[in-house]
């Protein structure tokens, strides 16, 4: 864990100690900004691992910092704002953001969001994003012959259930809002395809789930978008 080097950025100095007082206890290695000018520059120079992002920043908007970083680097970014409006966190994800955590928020929480992208980095490194089949706890996925397994069962999906299982798949541990997830299965994002969305997403998750009421694979952000989890 402590090979993992974090880029804490956040103008506000009690926030930014509790943070780095955190990842010190944890044995995370860390550099600090407070600015989104210095966010941009750190990242680019000291290419961290994580990059933990406040959006409310004293010179650019933190959307508009994620969005130069994406111009080079795939650094997972989780996104920490005092802002809990959806639309602040969807404009964060939408433009590339990985995951958020509203303020405030407890230091077990952001243990746990750390783990989450840790294995999400783990899991990109290690696997090739073309290869051919995808295993997930009980889930396999075939993407050569289009067939999905839940063990030794085969699942049998409507080409629409099919398609949203390989997008959340193929971007395990990320949150993926609504308008990624219709442009991607519809090529469009109307408020009719967010209401069509959740219908295919609650009969893939019968078929998926074992309990479909405290789902294990595909978590549910309201008013956000989903996102599928790694089972151990
Ligand atoms: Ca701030």
């Amino acid at each position: 864990m402590s090979k993992f080097t974090l880029l804490v950025v956040e103008d506000d100095t009690s926030v930014r100690n509790l943070i780095t007082t955190t990842l010190k206890a944890n044995d995370y290695r860390f550099i600090t900004a407070s600015t989104g000018e210095q966010a941009v520059m750190e990242t680019a120079s000291h290419n961290p691992d994580i990059v933990l992002l406040d959006l409310g920043l004293p010179d650019i908007d933190g959307i508009e910092v994620i969005r130069r970083i994406r111009g080079w680097s795939n650094v997972p970014i989780i996104v920490i704002s005092a802002r809990s409006e959806d639309s602040d966190k969807i404009d964060a994800l939408d433009a590339g953001a990985d995951d958020y955590l509203t303020k405030p928020f407890s230091v077990d929480e952001l243990l746990a969001r750390l783990r989450v992208t840790q294995r999400r980095l783990a899991l990109m490194l290690s696997s090739n994003p073309q290869q051919a089949i995808f295993v997930n706890g009980k889930l396999r996925i075939d993407f050569a012959s289009g067939c999905a397994y839940l063990g030794d069962e085969e699942l049998h999906l409507t080409p629409i259930e099919y398609k949203l299982l390989c997008l959340l798949a193929r971007n395990i541990g990320k949150v993926l809002t609504h308008k990624f997830i219709t442009q991607s299965i519809w090529g469009s994002s109307w408020e009719n395809d967010v209401v069509s969305l959740r219908v295919f997403m609650a009969t893939l998750r019968k078929k998926l789930e074992s309990a479909p009421g405290s789902p294990q694979y595909i978590q549910t952000h309201i008013g956000i978008g989903y996102r599928m989890l790694r089972i151990e």
